[in-house]
């Protein structure tokens, strides 16, 4: 099973955590977003944490509709994401509304829950968030899925691979992305789409505006790097090899 780490989705480090054991872990609990399909983990996580104030990401693990798992607080890390069950549930939230949750996505929650049951070695008891607390959580199509068992659609077929990226950066452009004026290029929409990747909210026009720029900076303040809002080396290159929390 491939999950796609908190530093390859570009998750914010947690203002605090808790830990707990497999022994208390007792329950998975389904989850969905009830928002676009599109939404990234890292804005989910922006939301939970500026919006809600809570300490990170809420939910333990996140799939899409491509069946892709996101990493969120990990197995053993208490969540946010159903009052009372967060050190008893694992939490696992479907990027999606009623109706979104496809064969992929419900294929890669079994996975979840088997490994799971693996790491634990024993059985979890099957919740949709519904059961635990007053909520439409998960949605009707995914409560009568998380009921019926969670059966994995057409067996057991393992998970996309995570979006590329990984660890090698493309050539170095040869010249400084930077504004005033806005410069346009292929390098520029190569970087934009990398930060997307990495969960930055940035437009991959190719255009190298304010916006773009806005990210640049806050990218390198993250990164230790010097803050210049100007893609050069070392910023190019730290969009595909650097880990972030
Ligand atoms: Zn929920």
């Amino acid at each position: 099973m491939d999950i796609i780490s908190r530093s390859e989705w570009g998750a914010r480090s947690p203002r605090n955590r808790q830990t707990t054991t497999w022994s208390r872990r007792t329950e998975f609990v389904v989850h969905y977003s009830e928002g676009p399909t599109t939404q990234t983990p890292r804005q989910i996580q922006n939301h939970h944490m500026d919006g809600n104030g809570w300490a990170d990401i809420g939910y333990n693990f996140l799939v899409d509709v491509q069946g892709r798992i996101y990493e969120g607080r990990g197995w053993l890390v208490v969540g946010a994401h159903a009052p009372d069950h967060n050190t008893s549930g694992i939490g696992v939230c479907m990027i999606g509304r009623n109706g979104d949750a496809t064969d992929a996505a419900k294929r890669s929650i079994r996975a979840l829950y088997d490994e799971a049951v693996r790491r634990k070695g024993g059985t979890l008891r099957k919740y949709g968030h519904r059961d635990v607390t007053a909520t439409s959580c998960p949605g009707d199509e995914l409560y009568k899925w998380v009921k019926a068992g969670m059966p994995a659609p057409g067996g057991s077929a393992p998970a996309p691979k995570p979006p590329s990226g990984g660890t090698k950066a493309p050539k170095w452009p040869g010249r400084l992305i930077t504004q005033p004026p806005i410069m346009t290029g292929t390098d520029v929409k190569t970087w934009q789409t990398q930060m997307r990747r990495r969960g930055w909210s940035i437009t991959a026009d190719g255009a190298y505006g304010p916006a773009s720029e806005e990210v640049c900076r806050a990218f390198q303040r993250e990164k230790g790097l010097g803050v210049d809002g100007i893609v050069g080396p070392k910023t190019w290159a730290a969009a595909w090899t650097a880990p972030i929390t």
